[in-house]
């Protein structure tokens, strides 16, 4: 049965069809164990095959090398915000790139535990990924934010920087070939392009694992899930099972680069016809455009109102901006179909036209 509704939540958010599916099958009976996923114990060979899986395919989707580690950490990205100064820190300084709320959230945990320089800011109005830089003299890591899910900005490549870089993949992690080089650490929670929320995934280079404090509790040092297979304590194991069907179907629709092209294709409709509106107007600089998280505004508070009820009647969901911003906002992740795009396209051209 089709689903009844088109939903543009930024996360948690759209899941591929085939995904749901076989974790409906698998929440009876996995790979014919006679026993579901949620209830296989974490160490039996049922699940350890689980892992196994997933680490292999995110290794193939992102084309991860043995000099990276893949791990699964409880919790989403918030939790990395802390954990990664508490532990690369320890009183010194890192750079951080300023693009918006997550970032921000990232800076204020970091005051914390040492001292977080600005590098670049994209402050007062986040339009754009900041061009301008201002290194600190040995920052400790640099630390980003690929893509700005409230603003709707994304970096079109990783900034150079001279520090490893620490990135905040969350919302646009597999949207496109991951790019390794000079990055120490990157991490992102499952709840967008991944799987169910209050996981995460981490891919972080060994070697700058094990520049991190030692003097910390198990859960808090990424070298512990390193060594222990992400298997200190109890993990989500339905997450990992999800995240890794996410990856096979990453696969079997052609991988990153497909991703990319369809990517590019989805947004590229929905920003053209912003381009072309009289009275729909796109937030981000064309420079700095996400392709994940498109953000919008009406001519004036009424047309926005009219769309969202229009939107509603609809079956089309989730398009309110994020309340720190307000506006409105699409997010259009990978499993988002591209139908579904062309569907807001008529919608807008509907309420600005007046036509219902
Ligand atoms: N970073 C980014 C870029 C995000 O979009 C989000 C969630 N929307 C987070 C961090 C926080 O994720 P979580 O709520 O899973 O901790």
């Amino acid at each position: 049965m089709p689903r009844a509704k088109l939903n543009f939540s930024s996360g948690p958010a759209v899941l591929p069809e085939a995904v749901l599916r076989n974790a409906q099958a698998a929440l009876w009976d996995l790979d014919g164990s006679g026993i579901g996923i949620l209830e296989h114990s974490h160490r039996g060979k049922e699940f350890l095959r689980v892992l196994e899986r997933a680490e292999r395919l995110v290794r193939e989707v992102g084309g991860v090398d043995d000099r990276y580690a893949v791990l699964f950490v409880t919790g989403g990205a918030t939790q990395h915000f802390a954990m990664i100064p508490e532990q690369f820190l320890a009183g010194g300084t890192a750079d951080y790139c300023h693009t918006g709320v997550w970032s921000g959230k990232a800076i204020t945990e970091a005051k914390r535990f040492g001292t977080p320089n600005i590098a670049c800011s994209g402050e007062p109005d986040f339009t754009a990924t900041p061009t301008t830089m201002t290194w600190s003299a040995a920052p400790r890591y640099v630390h980003y934010t690929s893509n700005e899910t409230i603003y709707g900005t994304q970096w079109a490549a990783p900034p150079q920087a001279p520090a490893p870089l620490v990135c905040d993949a969350s919302s646009d992690i597999f949207s496109k070939p991951l790019v390794l080089e000079n990055h120490g650490l990157i991490y992102a929670g499952a709840q967008k392009n991944l799987g169910p929320s209050g996981i995460s995934l981490v891919i972080a280079r060994k070697d700058f694992v094990e520049t991190g404090s030692k003097n910390l509790p198990p859960l808090s040092q990424y070298r512990t899930y390193v060594n222990e297979q992400s298997l200190h304590n109890t993990p989500n194991t339905f997450g990992i099972f999800v995240i890794a069907e996410v990856c096979a179907w990453i696969l079997a629709e052609g991988g990153v680069t497909k991703m990319a092209e369809r990517n590019a294709r989805k947004a590229n409709v929905l920003y053209d016809f912003l381009d072309a509106s009289k009275q729909w107007r796109g937030h981000a600089a064309r420079t700095s455009r996400s392709l994940m998280n498109i953000t919008f505004r009406g001519d004036s508070p009424e047309l926005e109102e009219r769309m969202l009820a229009l939107a509603e009647e609809r079956g089309l969901v989730n398009l309110r901006g994020h309340r720190s911003v307000g506006g409105l906002r699409a997010s259009i992740y990978n499993a988002f179909p591209e139908e579904g795009v062309q569907r807001l396209v008529e919608l807008l051209d509907d309420t600005e036209r007046g036509r219902s």
